[in-house]
């Protein structure tokens, strides 16, 4: 690859999340992004463009790149999706375990092909950057390949582990307790980190199995990915399943006592979901430390396209100060999208004051990367982060001044228009270099 310039000047607005309440916006600006080794750029500085362009009028090396349409904001993370799912996700939405019997079990089969996983993870790496996402917490299939794959070909940031399934799964997806523990530690030993031991819930993965995997990801400082209380019905049977297990006497009346009993809750786990989760259950997670990945599309009603599992009160979370973040959670949510996410975060809690544009679009970057601890290099555009960032098209004529209003007008589109926001992205950036442009 040819050297790149020492500067890159890109004019455009700028918006640049701080916090639930704080957002960056301006208008007319110039963003600086320096080169910091061969050709990655990290984020230099941002001005008004007459200021930035005057300061940088005498540097040599430097390219200016004209967007001044566009409104930058920084690339998201999803903080849990199923990439092995992305066929299923516009698919007729039942409840939980029907929908898993019918569609998302056996397209997961099709991962035991290397070749097919391979391909796939090819044209799913282009959708990441396509919609914009370039980190988050992964789910892939049982299959080694699914994860190999993936680690190769996606942009970013992503931490990712294969589903583990050892009962009451379809005998095609199963695997024995010795070739999961197996599987987690020889990918272990080979990502360390970047794995994700991810029992894929407790009614699939057995306990012994559960403790055996949470002292290997214990060990390797990795992170552990579960869900957590999505549906009754699956809250009912998880608790049905462990009623008989030994040594879970006083444990199988609670979903997060299950899994605390099996060593799965700790600082470094993400639970999916919570929406059916007591006082008693808050503060045991509380306690233990883990966070909530918040899934509102997954989690909407039928006849949005999600399973209708019902609507997480992150009022609660922020009362206890656990840390929870945006997710699509593809297949369950029906798009990668994280506008789609934000947008069904905003209108299922119109009700709330505190339920803001602002909050969601902290929910998708910042919050989540801190939730993965890669807030130093990525999550939004600070001097000397990553540039990691994605330009969209205004979508009306009308020109905000508070960045508040300039979201809301991107996200709040009529339920029919939804499917817009997987085109919404004009350009991507992965540390300064455009690797998406779409056509149009
Ligand atoms: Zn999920």
């Amino acid at each position: 690859m040819l050297q790149q310039q020492q500067y890159k000047i890109i004019l455009c607005d700028y918006i640049n999340p701080k916090s639930d309440s704080k957002c960056q916006f301006i208008q007319n600006a110039a963003v600086v992004l320096r080169r910091k080794s061969s050709n990655k750029y990290v984020v230099d500085s941002v001005g008004k463009r007459e200021t930035v362009l005057k300061k940088m009028a005498g540097k040599k090396s430097k390219e200016v790149i004209d967007r001044r349409t566009m409104i930058m904001l920084p690339a998201f993370l999803d903080l849990h999706f199923h990439w092995v799912q992305d066929e299923v996700s516009l698919m007729p939405k039942n409840v939980l375990m029907t929908w898993l019997n019918r569609y998302t079990w056996p397209y997961e089969r099709k991962f035991e092909k290397a070749a097919f996983a391979r391909k796939a993870a090819k044209l799913f790496a282009q959708k990441l950057l396509a919609v914009g996402t370039m980190g988050g917490g992964c789910y892939a299939s049982i299959h080694q390949a699914s994860v190999n794959w993936a680690m190769k070909y996606f942009v970013g940031d992503f931490f990712i582990g294969n589903v583990l399934m050892t009962v009451n799964s379809p005998s095609y997806i199963t695997q024995t307790a010795q070739a999961a523990k197996k599987l987690v530690a020889g990918m272990l030993k080979k990502y360390k980190g970047r794995y994700v031991v991810t029992p894929r819930f407790a009614i699939t993965t057995d306990p012994a199995t559960m403790k055996d995997v949470a002292a290997q990801a214990r060990h390797y400082s990795a992170f552990i990915q579960t869900h957590i209380s999505e549906n009754y019905q699956e809250i009912e049977y998880t608790k049905h399943l462990y009623q008989n297990q030994k040594g879970f006497s006083k444990a199988y009346d609670s979903y997060a006592k299950i899994y605390d009993h099996c060593n799965i809750l700790t600082p470094k786990t993400i639970l999916a979901h919570a929406i059916h989760v007591d006082e008693e259950e808050l503060r045991l997670l509380k306690k233990r430390r883990v966070s909530i990945a918040h899934c509102p599309t997954s989690n909407a009603p039928i006849e949005q396209k999600g399973l209708g599992s019902g609507v997480m009160d992150f009022s609660s979370l922020d009362r206890l100060k656990i840390p929870w973040g945006l997710a699509s959670d593809i297949g369950g949510g029906p798009y990668l999208s994280m506008f789609d996410v934000m947008r069904s975060f905003l209108v299922q809690n119109m009700q709330k004051k505190e339920a803001t544009a602002i909050k969601a679009l902290y929910r998708a970057t910042l919050a989540n990367a801190k939730i993965l601890r890669i807030d130093k290099k990525t999550g939004n555009l600070e001097r000397g982060k990553q540039a990691n960032f994605i330009l969209i098209k205004y979508p009306s004529k009308s020109r905000p001044q508070k960045a508040e209003q300039l979201l809301k007008n991107i996200l709040l589109v009529k339920e029919s228009r939804r499917k817009n926001f997987m085109n919404i992205v004009c350009e991507s950036y992965y540390q300064g270099l455009n690797l998406f442009s779409s056509k149009q």
